[in-house]
């Protein structure tokens, strides 16, 4: 016999992620009752992923409930908040449950990780899609912004961007490397990793940040446009990772991690009398981060190599073939 809908609930979602104390009211009654610290901004974002547009048709349930969170952890993190609490609207074909208790096992999984209570949400019948809301906080005045970066800031973008988009194609049979190499590259692609302490330790240090979610260049270029500016990126410099390389060679791995989707690094812009700060505070080779390039006062978004600008299509994924 098919879940009920309220035994559904109940038996997936009531204890996904963490219990926390400023949740006054969590999930039961119309809404929830949730308590923001003194001094702090609250912190809102909100993704969906909808079937066969955010990932593929017949995508692990646990890829799908890690992904759904980890979108908007990113974004969190971006601002350099922490977060908080989750809300989760699902909308189900069928109440399978070997796929729900998997979906939620992915979800709950990240919500520990990073502290995070599911204290609400709404699940409805229909073609699969799931949306969450996260919310989180900042000290008041000291989140990161897209709009704060200056002509001479340089830039900067943590992990090895382009393994995901990679990943996809594995996943979608497009692209078939070792399988070393394919189980990384899917593994970037199906359980990305929000970069929220990073996020958090950039307060202070970063004139602007923004995560990496639709390509490198193009996001680079939105922190850029926010902020009255334009970037320049430099092709050697982009950090790509061994196994992105052995899976599709040099220069298409430079394309995939300036170009490809999927990503959720973070990408910021650092005023340069602050860099030895942060290089000391945050060493690189711990956090994990490189830098690309600089702020420029002329607007656009631009790839150079040895001076000479670097023109891309914007669709690395068509370099599979497909
Ligand atoms: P309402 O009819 O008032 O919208 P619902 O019956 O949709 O209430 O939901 C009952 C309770 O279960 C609410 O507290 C709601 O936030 C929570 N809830 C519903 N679906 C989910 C879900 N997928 N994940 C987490 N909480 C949920
Ligand atoms: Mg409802």
């Amino acid at each position: 016999m098919p879940l009920s809908e309220f035994a559904l609930i109940d038996r997936y979602f009531r204890n996904c992620g963490v219990k926390r104390a400023d949740v006054r009211l969590g999930i039961g009654d119309d809404a929830a009752l949730l308590d923001c610290p003194a001094g702090c901004d609250l912190v809102a974002a909100i993704d969906t992923l909808v079937d066969g547009v955010h990932f593929p048709r017949g995508c692990p349930a646990a890829s799908i409930g890690h992904r759904v969170l980890a979108v908007n952890l990113s974004d969190l993190a971006a601002m350099g908040a922490r977060p908080a609490w989750a809300l989760l609207a699902l909308t189900l074909p069928n109440s399978d449950e070997a796929w729900l208790s998997e979906f939620a096992a992915g979800f709950s999984d990240l919500a520990r990780g990073y502290d995070v209570a599911l204290v609400g949400g709404d699940t409805t019948s229909g073609p699969l899609c799931a949306t969450v809301q996260v919310l989180g906080h900042v000290p008041h005045s000291q989140a990161l912004l897209r709009s704060g970066a200056k002509a001479g800031d340089l830039v900067f973008v943590s992990g090895t961007p382009g393994d995901a988009a990679a990943g996809l194609a594995v996943e979608q049979g497009r692209l078939a490397p070792t399988s070393d190499v394919a189980s990384y590259l899917r593994k970037r692609f199906l359980f990305p990793s929000p970069r929220m302490a990073l996020g958090k330790c950039l307060r202070g240090f970063a004139s602007a940040c923004i995560d990496v979610s639709d390509g490198l260049l193009g996001d680079a270029g939105k922190l850029a446009h926010a902020s009255g500016c334009g970037v320049e990126l430099n092709y050697r410099e982009i950090p790509i990772s061994e196994a992105l390389v052995e899976a599709v060679g040099d220069a298409r791995a430079r394309e995939l991690a300036l170009t490809g989707g999927d990503d959720y690094e973070l990408c910021f812009t650092v005023h340069p009398d602050n860099v030895g700060k942060l290089r000391h505070e945050l060493p690189p080779e711990r956090w994990g981060y490189s830098l690309i390039g600089s702020i420029r006062e002329a607007p656009g978004a631009r790839v150079l190599e040895n001076g000479n600008v670097m023109e891309f299509s914007h669709s690395g994924y068509d370099h599979f073939g497909g």
